[in-house]
């Protein structure tokens, strides 16, 4: 089991117990137990498998009992104890618990004097006025419980995505011990990576032909899957089990001719493939889980791959993430397919606390850790003061913090480390409406977070007061979690999303799409939304360990079912990239030493540190110059275009790829191709010229000129900033796009 998995079970131990009015100390035991669980560096698995169940006493606040249960529960996946409670409490007396605002102590005080045993009998309860009779309840809670009772209802049996995950990683490595498998895949919601999932697919390829014994095989390992409580059925070539946990799986065994079709058939969603069928149909053709068939003569003509299945009826082999009905097939048609964004795309990671307020790893440590991970820049974010609960910083303390960072940054530089670390701040957005530090203070930060952590039962008109203030201030870079969800465990704020969109679109403001498996706040039509309007979405762990940084897959996974790409994701771009985006004001700015500096003087920075990199005779330090130098007049092409909001559907606009830098003692040359990106390739849109005057410390004045095609410059003799165009040449560009098989030159990648 993963810690998460033992946190939670812990987690319910004491729910039970607190239900059943336990000793509140040994209550509290197994919930302090499951902080500690959650919060532990190392898995508790290695541990114990390492050194043994004494191990775990280390642990502060494990004792010898408690430790003897997580190695119980790391080890074999259950706890003979927590089997015994939740025989004594009815599962329908558990969902009461779901109830926001509940807990297990109103549970049981529900259950004792009002004999409640379900959700419907509180409703019941509630209506009837019976609840708020009772002590320490009230009117307030009454209408509190009857308004979270359709949200626990709704959350159901379902499991968390990652939850499921860790699950379906298990269960692979314990069916990779049957030989006979040729391919297996998990296939339903859980591939299309939806945030919680019913239930559990796995597809299994058991070879040319269906050999009962191969099958026998193979559904005699399924059902020694650790965990499981009953095998509901076993067929001839599908067998479902029900774990513990009452999570079902079902596994279906298929001829190596059909695995395509039956993974295409069993992902889904239903919606997708009806889609898909009528698409078929319309083609003279027949899809089934078996194979994709001519209906005339009933002739296999695919099913081995998906690929091949979606080919047959002329579709490309959409994501998993998309396969929902909702754009893809239009956006296939069009030729407009997102490419997707992935994990190894985020450069950065804008959102984590450290020690000094509710995290668990110190800055140094978190620093650390997100080099490790391969990451080239974060922010520290820790709670301001109104979180009282996490220790939050004044300004003092956030000032004093602040000043380790400066020092660390020194020994990163000193290092040759090309590593920023941020001085940013998680800043509640008050009850009453203003920021929780002065203004003062959040200027001087390189990266303002607005958190609304309080006063979440406001009306919606409070609550988007105080949002869209946050939005409109203008030290704040981001809203994070902006609908304050936690997936099957409370429902959001009554936020209006796309009033708040509309509002960072004017403010020039981003979103979170905060990664915590919990949250995944936006959701993926919210997300989508702000991809629409335009709007950056930041994903980010928010990290309250170094274990922590691990759940930005989560939030990926969600972005893809939003639809986004690289560029639309904002900590996917270069450190110095995104600090040429923030001088201009067209994102919040990043960092104190960029503030305010226009693009002209950054370009003349990096033209400095190459010309000392070439004195050193490091090349490799003066190739990143020339580099950012390159992304800086790439940057500036593409404000032309957004600027004047001149934009094509699926096409972005990059004039980040240069091919020469020509540095001469008092002026310089770069040349450089403004490139469009559409779906997964990359054409040659125009070529750029820049020429720059140098003198000690500025780069002034300066012109570039845009081609519209290889064989026809335009020139100009003066051309400042802001760069503004002419509808011919827009008109032009435009036609040269649409004209783009025709171009001298293409390249992919
Ligand atoms: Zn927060
Ligand atoms: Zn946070």
């Amino acid at each position: 089991m993963t810690n998460r998995e033992i946190a939670a079970a812990l987690e319910e131990v004491a729910d039970l117990l607190e239900f059943q009015g336990a000793n509140p100390f040994r209550v509290r035991a197994y919930r302090n137990g499951a902080q500690k669980v959650k919060d532990a560096p190392k898995s508790l698995l290695t541990i114990v498998g390492d050194s043994g169940a004494e191990a775990l006493t280390a642990i502060d606040g494990v004792g010898k009992d408690l430790a003897e249960k997580i190695a119980e529960l790391a080890t074999s996946g259950t706890l003979a104890m927590l089997d015994e409670l939740r025989a004594e409490v009815p599962a329908s007396v558990m969902a009461l618990m779901r109830v926001p605002g509940m807990g297990p102590k109103k549970a049981a005080t529900l259950h004792k004097e009002l004999g409640v045993q379900s959700l419907d009998q509180l409703r019941a309860a509630c209506e009837a006025g019976e609840v708020q009779k009772l002590k320490g309840f009230g009117k307030k809670t009454e209408e509190t419980i009857l308004a979270g009772i359709e949200h626990a209802a709704k959350a159901g049996e379902r499991v968390r995505w990652a939850d499921a995950d860790a699950i379906v990683q298990r269960l692979l490595a314990h069916m990779d011990g049957v030989e006979a498998i040729k391919r297996r895949e998990p296939a339903g919601s859980y591939r299309r990576g939806k945030e919680t999932v019913g239930d559990l697919d796995l597809l299994v390829d058991v070879g040319a032909t269906m050999d009962a014994k191969t099958v026998a095989t193979v559904m005699d390992r399924f059902g020694e899957f650790e965990g499981v409580a009953e095998v509901i059925a076993r067929g001839d070539t599908k067998m479902s089990i029900r774990l513990d946990s009452g999570l079902q799986i079902d596994l279906r065994c298929v001829p190596s001719e059909s695995f395509g079709a039956a993974l295409q058939y069993f992902t889904g969603s239903k919606e997708h493939n009806v889609e898909v069928r009528g698409r078929a149909k319309a083609r003279g053709l027949k899809v089934s889980e078996w194979g994709v068939f001519n209906t005339a003569d009933d002739t296999r003509i695919a099913g081995d791959t998906e690929e091949e299945v979606y080919a047959a009826i002329g579709l490309p082999c959409f994501p998993p993430e998309l396969r929902e009905n909702r754009q893809e097939f239009a956006a296939a048609e069009a030729g407009e397919l997102p490419r997707l964004i992935e994990l190894s795309d985020l450069r950065g990671d804008l959102h984590m606390h450290t020690s000094a307020t509710d995290g668990r790893g110190t800055l140094r440590e978190m620093v650390a850790a997100a080099r490790q991970r391969g990451l080239e820049y974060i922010a520290i974010t820790d709670h301001s003061k109104r979180v009282t609960m996490a220790h939050g910083l004044d300004a003092d303390r956030l000032r004093a913090q602040w000043k380790e960072i400066d020092l660390v940054n020194e020994e990163l530089q000193a290092e040759g480390a090309e590593f920023v670390v941020l001085k940013g701040i998680e800043c509640d957005i008050l009850e009453a409406g203003p920021m929780d530090l002065p203004d003062d203070v959040l200027a001087e930060a390189d990266w303002v977070i607005a958190s609304l952590h309080y006063g979440q039962n406001q009306p919606r008109a409070k609550i988007m007061e105080r949002l869209l203030g946050a939005v409109a201030h203008p030290s704040v870079s981001i809203v994070a979690h902006p609908t304050g969800r936690l997936i099957g465990k409370r429902a959001s704020y009554d936020v209006e999303v796309n009033e708040l969109i509309a509002a960072c679109v004017e403010h020039g403001k981003l979103l979170e799409l905060n990664a915590n498996p919990m949250r995944l706040d936006l959701d993926d039509v919210n997300c989508a939304a702000a991809k629409a309007a335009g709007v950056p979405i930041v994903i980010s762990s928010d990290a309250h360990s170094t274990e922590g940084l691990d759940v930005l897959r989560y939030g990926v996974l969600q972005a893809r079912r939003a639809g986004l790409e690289q560029w639309d994701v904002f900590n996917t771009r270069r450190f110095n990239f995104w600090e040429a985006d923030k001088a201009s004001g067209l994102f919040p700015r990043a960092s104190v030493a960029w503030r305010n500096k226009p693009v002209t003087e950054k370009i003349a920075y990096f033209l400095a540190r190459h010309r000392a990199a070439l004195t050193k005779g490091d090349n490799k330090a003066a190739a990143f110059c020339k580099q950012d130098i390159g992304y800086s007049i790439g940057w500036l092409v593409e404000q032309s275009f957004k600027k004047d909001k001149v934009t094509w559907p699926n096409v972005w606009i990059d004039g980040g790829w240069y091919t020469n830098l020509t540095i001469g003692k008092d002026r310089w040359t770069a040349e450089g191709w403004l490139v469009a990106v559409q779906g997964q390739e990359k054409w040659r849109l125009a070529p750029f010229v820049g020429q720059f005057q140098l003198s000690e410390t500025t780069v002034s004045p300066y012109k570039i000129d845009i081609g519209l095609r290889p064989s026809a410059f335009e020139k100009h003799d003066e051309w400042s900033i802001p760069y503004t165009r002419d509808a011919s040449r827009d008109e032009a560009l435009r036609k040269a796009l649409a004209d783009r098989e025709n171009w001298p030159t293409h390249f992919a990648g």
